[in-house]
């Protein structure tokens, strides 16, 4: 088996260079494109876990494909959102306004979900008043690799997004897409949609819930995959930087979901352990047999992401055995992927990348007990003394909307009233913010207005994260390593490189195996796609195309 992957790598290689000495064919495409998102993946994963993967999954891709080692996100927040739209947009926050995963809307007068859409209904779930279905990509500013690639098809090719998560789901999908999918661990544990691509689910949907594995997968529950003794790039099992499960004392292997259910919403359960990836790998099978993907020369999209793995790590951080098990699993779920698609489309007649929509911090208090000078911190008394400052100065408020997405969103509506300056009163705010001992640095949007495109890694990343309407007044940024978070398990958000460091690797049709080294960005992708299949950039695609994958 190996040998014989090998070989056709080889081969794969071999037709890409033979191809090359030929006239360019701007018409050539492949008839599958698959986009991998792992949601919360750091780029360092692949080498902590890179002896514990077996041969067909991420070593594949990466021995086979082109692997570029200084990737990052260029932007901050760094959440699952923005995250999303940047890689299928190959633009950012300033320009595709998918802020944060909830941001203040101004419009509204209120915090927004990034997917949410009160005018659309669920499909697939219990009731078409399910809450869990109202979503659709509408707050996504620009369009995405699969708008334009339908566009440019007259609407043949087929554009599929599906995720644990429902912003993994349809912001990767775009506009125009057929469809998007997400999991619903309520009720029967299904894969839901709503109303903005469908009356009702396609009859493969439907039958993948019917038949859903979702209660074997509950019966086998999470043990590890290898010896104990494999996990040795990783802290003991039983240690306090992890979060058990509610209603247990303990994070540690083996876990038994029927015992956990109750406590544990049921089918949720699912989103947060490996069986997660392993359902959505089962229902990708399902669509690109129900869909016909790839099935013709007309080249369809599918954008997978895999949501466990950021569960798993804001559960039990960053070098947790759990967290290190669900790498392996993936890997194997992937090998099981591609294999699946050598079948259906071909080997070498399918291509695709792999990246991440953030990365995640190492767990500040893990980080203290060998001596890392990282900690946690609460924003709420440098925004209590905030609004205090502006009170003093202007009158009672309150001059502070929001506080959300480490922005301060001021009520510019008030601060017109009282016939002041809105950059004078985030001028104050900033002043305040930067007296917070556990901030490194405060701008305010006029002042990274006036900055002039900079090398500094965290102003360029704020200027990047910046929506010029949208987004708030002051940006804070706490200290490399501080999180606001409980005391054990992790997340991510900022500019800093364990959040933006990912990994990237494209695979298959078209693609040249090589590395690089050099620095790239998530607004890359898109544009790097583009050119390998030769079809148009999303409308704001900002990033360059890798030019060393076409070398
Ligand atoms: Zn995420
Ligand atoms: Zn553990
Ligand atoms: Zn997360």
């Amino acid at each position: 088996m190996q040998r014989t992957l090998f070989i056709a790598a080889l081969l794969g290689a071999m037709g890409t260079t033979q191809a090359q000495e030929e006239p360019l064919n701007l018409g050539a495409r492949p008839p599958l494109v698959v986009g991998i998102t792992v949601d919360q993946m750091r780029a360092d994963y692949l080498y902590r876990f890179w002896n514990d993967f077996g041969e067909g999954g991420f070593k594949r891709i990466v021995e086979g494909g082109f692997y570029c080692a200084d990737h990052h996100f260029g932007y901050a927040p760094t959440y699952t959102g923005p995250g999303h739209a940047s890689i299928y947009t190959g633009t950012t926050p300033a320009y595709h306004g998918i802020i944060g995963n909830d941001w203040y809307d101004r419009a509204s007068g209120g915090s927004v979900y990034c997917a949410s859409d009160t005018s659309v209904r669920a499909v697939g779930a219990a009731s078409p008043d399910e809450p869990a279905g109202f979503m659709s990509p509408h707050r996504l500013q620009v369009t995405t690799l699969g708008d334009e690639l339908k566009l440019a098809t007259g609407g043949q090719a087929k554009v599929i997004g599906m995720s644990m998560k429902d912003r993994g789901a349809i912001l990767p999908a775009g506009h125009s897409a057929d469809g998007a999918f997400w999991f619903h661990g309520k009720d029967e544990g299904a894969f839901i949609s709503s109303t903005y691509y469908y009356d009702e689910l396609p009859d493969w949907a439907a039958r993948f819930n019917r038949k859903s594995p979702v209660n074997d997968y509950m019966k086998d529950g999470w043990k590890r995959l290898l010896n104990e003794d494999a996990y040795d790039e990783s802290q003991p099992d039983n240690n306090p930087y992890e979060s058990p499960y509610r209603g247990t004392t303990r994070a540690t292997f083996p876990y038994d979901f029927r015992d956990l259910a109750e406590t544990n919403r049921g089918y949720d359960l699912l989103k947060g352990s490996p069986a997660g990836n392993a359902l959505l790998v089962d229902f990708a099978l399902a669509a690109i047999d129900g869909e016909g993907l790839g099935a013709d020369a007309i080249t369809d999209l599918l954008a997978i992401s895999f949501s466990s793995t950021d569960y798993v790590g804001h559960q039990f951080g960053v070098h947790a055995q759990e967290t290190q098990d669900v790498y392996l699993r993936l890997d194997r779920e992937l090998a099981r992927l591609f294999t699946a698609l050598d079948e259906a489309v071909g080997a070498g007649n399918w291509t695709c990348w792999l990246s991440a929509d953030h990365a995640g911090a190492t767990v500040p208090s893990l980080g203290q007990s060998v001596g890392m000078p990282v900690d946690y911190w609460k924003p709420g008394n440098m925004t209590d003394a905030a609004e205090a400052a502006c009170a003093a100065a202007y009158g009672e408020g309150p001059w502070i909307l929001q506080y959300s997405n480490d922005q301060f969103f001021l009520d510019r509506e008030r601060i017109a009233a009282a016939g002041l300056d809105v950059a004078e009163v985030a001028a104050r705010v900033r002043r305040v913010a930067m007296q917070d001992p556990d901030v490194y640095r405060a701008v305010t949007r006029w002042d990274l207005a006036q900055i002039a495109s900079t090398e500094d890694p965290v102003l360029s990343h704020l200027q990047w994260g910046l929506h010029p309407t949208s987004s708030g007044e002051v940006v804070v940024v706490p200290k490399p390593g501080w999180i606001n978070y409980g005391r054990s398990g992790t997340t991510h958000g900022s500019p800093y490189a364990y959040d933006t460091h990912v990994p990237c690797i494209f695979y298959g049709w078209g693609v040249k195996p090589g590395a690089t080294y050099e620095r790239t960005h998530i607004r890359d992708i898109a544009p790097t796609v583009s050119a390998l299949i030769h079809s148009p950039l999303p409308n704001a695609a900002a990033g360059h195309v890798i030019d060393d994958l076409f070398d």
